[in-house]
Formats: structure tokens, sequence, C-alpha cells
């Protein structure tokens, strides 16, 4: 069997005061905060993958709080003010990630964001215009913005989309690379001190005194103070009892297109589906709603039924009429639970968690990492 030399013993495999499984953004944001609050702290990120593989680099690079219907909807399910708690720590988190990154490093752009009304959807425009009046009126109390939220049908039409009886606007919103945005984060944690090792699946833990024993796929077991898991959609492997489900998202980009009539992101159905401008192509995803029993799955493929429904709404509400290549097609995994709420707690001594992100984690993910930062045991 390999065994570590001593110089390996001493750097990449030295004891730590804190290991975080999982290098998406929430665990790249809690190294951020825990380093800025333990300056002298030894921190490793121990990442499965070679790359980041769960849903930071694998999403739709919206930088969103929730569109109308979806607000309203958890509004109904989560109450009021959990809504409200959610939608400020994703206001927060954008400005915050604003703050750290400049719009080149992150690919930042700001276009706004709407969401798209089908026809039947609301019976009158009163109605629609109500809701989004007490919406802008309740958010209010969460974020510094007068009218989060305006009708804006007159778009519909030099937007040239099908099928859509109103559109209503959310200056607000905007788009990024998540690509750019995880590379940058990785960057500068690496840059405060914050070793990253990939290839490493942390499979379980044990106590020995006051240190936790980590087992991976290494030859040697990594020691550390205290665990953070931030592995989202995977996190049951390692926190079995979590009240958590992963849940698969697709997504496909088109080939360029000529005279693209729209930039922005768009919603729609509560969030179920989203789409996009990148430059001149279209990213589009989401439907899991049509086929919710499969697409509650870690396996990260695709599938003919998913990426039919979304050929179909591309071709009748976003680009009706026009001719359109695919060009690419992926997924990742999120994860989903009994309510929207992340999960954010010391799950036993010396062991945390921050998992549970839902379908607005880029947002989030700031917020998360400084709420878990605040939560773990001083280092001596
Ligand atoms: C298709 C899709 C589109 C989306 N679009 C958007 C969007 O536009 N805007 C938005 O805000 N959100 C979006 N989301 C959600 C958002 O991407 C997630 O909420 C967010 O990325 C979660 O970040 P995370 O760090 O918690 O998890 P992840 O990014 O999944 O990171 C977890 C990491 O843990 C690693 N890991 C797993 N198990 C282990 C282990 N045992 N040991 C070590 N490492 C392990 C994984 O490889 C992974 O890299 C989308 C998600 C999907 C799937």
């Amino acid at each position: 069997m390999l065994t570590a030399s001593v110089w390996e013993k001493e750097t990449y495999y030295a004891p730590r005061d804190f290991v975080i499984a999982g290098s998406g953004v929430v665990g790249l944001w809690t190294a951020y905060y825990l380093k800025k609050r333990f300056k002298r702290a030894r921190i490793l990120i121990a990442e499965r993958g070679l790359i980041p593989s769960g849903a930071s680099t694998r999403n739709a690079g919206f930088a969103c709080i929730g569109s109308p219907t979806e607000l309203l909807s958890d509004a109904r399910k989560m109450g009021e003010q959990r809504m409200l708690e959610i939608v400020a720590m994703r206001y927060e988190g954008l400005r915050r990630i604003r703050k750290t990154f400049s719009a080149k490093e992150i690919g930042y752009e700001h276009h706004g964001g709407y969401e798209l009304i089908a026809p039947g959807q609301y019976k009158k425009q009163k109605q629609l215009k109500n809701d989004v009046g007490w919406l802008n009126l309740t958010l209010r109390k969460a974020i510094r913005e007068d009218k989060t939220f305006r009708l804006a049908d007159k778009q519909i039409k030099s937007f040239g989309f099908g099928r859509t009886a109103h559109l209503v606007s959310a200056a607000a919103e905007a788009q990024l690379h998540s690509g750019l945005l995880v590379q940058a984060l990785a960057r500068k944690v690496q840059s405060m001190g914050v070793d990253i090792l990939t290839g490493v699946e942390i499979n379980s833990y044990e106590r020995n005194g006051g240190r936790l024993i980590l087992h991976s796929n290494l030859a040697v077991p990594l020691l550390t103070s205290q665990l953070i898991v931030c592995t989202n959609g995977f996190a049951k492997q390692l926190l079995p009892a979590l009240d958590l489900q992963p849940v698969r998202g697709q997504v496909l980009v088109t080939a360029p297109i000529k005279n693209i009539p729209f930039k922005g992101a768009f919603h729609f159905d509560e969030g179920y589906y989203y789409f996009r401008n990148l430059g001149n192509r279209v990213l589009l995803g989401g439907a899991r709603n049509k086929d919710l029993e499969a697409e509650n799955s870690e396996e990260m493929i695709t599938t003919p039924f998913i990426q039919e429904e979304l050929e179909r709404f591309l071709k009748t509400v976003i680009l009706p009429g026009k001719k359109i290549q695919i060009e690419h097609r992926w997924s990742g995994i999120m994860a989903m639970g009994s309510e929207k709420m992340p999960i954010i707690r010391r799950v036993e001594k010396n062991v945390y968690c921050a998992v549970r992100m839902s379908g607005m984690g880029v947002a989030l993910a700031p917020v998360i990492g400084d709420i878990v930062s605040r939560q773990v045991d001083e280092i001596d």
C-alpha cells in the first residue's frame, strides 16, 4: 500500500482546524468567512471531484432573488416571514458577490429579469396587478427596493415570445458566469491561505479524543478539529438523517442566434422553467415539475423526456417560428427538502453542515457561509 511521505504528512495531509467537505459555492464562501474570522486557522477544502461536481458549475448563472409566482407560492407554503427571510439572504448574498468581485472577474451582466405569465394563469390582469402590488409592499420589509417587480406587458412583442399573456420585470436581476465565479472564489480563498484538495471524497468520520479522523479514498486519514459538511445534494452520504432530497436540474444551450430579440434572465411557472441569453445563445433549463419522481435523483444525466419538453418550450414560447439548433445539454444536482430554508447547523460536537440550497444557491451562498462560520467553536 502507498504510504505518505513525511513531507506530504506535514503539508497536504497535515492536521487542520477545519476541514470543509465540498468545494461548491457554499464550501468556498464558508472557507472565506472562516478565514476572515480566524486568520491563523488551518483550513482544508476536500472536494471529491477533480473540479467541483455538484450544482455550482453546472447551473444557469442567474443572480436572482426569486420570481413573483415563486415568491407568492413560497409565502403560501412557508409563510410570509420565512419567505422574506430567504429573500433577504439572497439579496444580501448578491450584494456581497458584487462587493467581492468585479463584473469582469465573474462575467456579471445586468440586463434585468422577467417572469412570463401564461394565458389562463391569471383570469384577470387586475389579479396579477394586485399580487405584484402586494409583493412589492411586502418585500420592502426585507430588501431595499421600492418596486421590485413591475408589469411589463409592452415588452412581450419586442421580445417575440409566444403564448405569453403578461410579463413582469425585475430590474435588479442579473446573470453571471458560474465557472468564472467558482474559479474566482477558489483563487480568492487560496490566496487567503486555504488549501483545496480535489479528488478526495470524505466517506465517514470518527472521533479520537478532541479530534475527528476523516476516512476518504486517500491512503492517509485526515485529522481535523472541526468538520463542515457543504456537500448539498450529496450530504446524506455523511449525514443520513438530514431532511434532504437530491434533485436533478437539466439545461440546454442553443447555437448562436442571429439578432436574438431579448437579453436578461427569464422565469416561468413558479421558477420551474428559466432561460437567459448567453451572449447570442439561449440557455434554458428546468421542467423538472413535468417528471418530479424521475428527477429526484443524483444521477448526473440528461433524459429525453425533459430535454424534449425544454425544446418544446423553446420552440413555442421563447423563439416561436425560428429554426434553432441545440449545441449543449447537461445536468447538475441540487438539494431540496420538505421546506426551502437551507439547513445550517451543528450536527453534533465539532460537526456542522450548510446544505439544502434549493434552486437559488448562488445568491444564498455568501450569507450561508457567513452564518456557519459564526456557529463553529473558537479555535485555540
Ligand atoms: C441545472 C441547475 C440550474 C441552477 N440554476 C441556478 C441559478 O441560475 N442561480 C442560482 O442561484 N442557483 C441555481 N441553481 C442552484 C445552485 O447551483 C445551487 O443551489 C448551489 O450551487 C449549491 O451550492 P453548494 O456548494 O451547496 O453545492 P454544490 O455546488 O453541489 O457543491 C457540493 C460539492 O460537494 C462535493 N462532494 C459531494 N460529496 C462529497 C464528499 N463526500 N466529499 C467531498 N466532496 C463531496 C461535490 O462534488 C460538489 O462539488 C441551479 C442548480 C442546477 C442543478
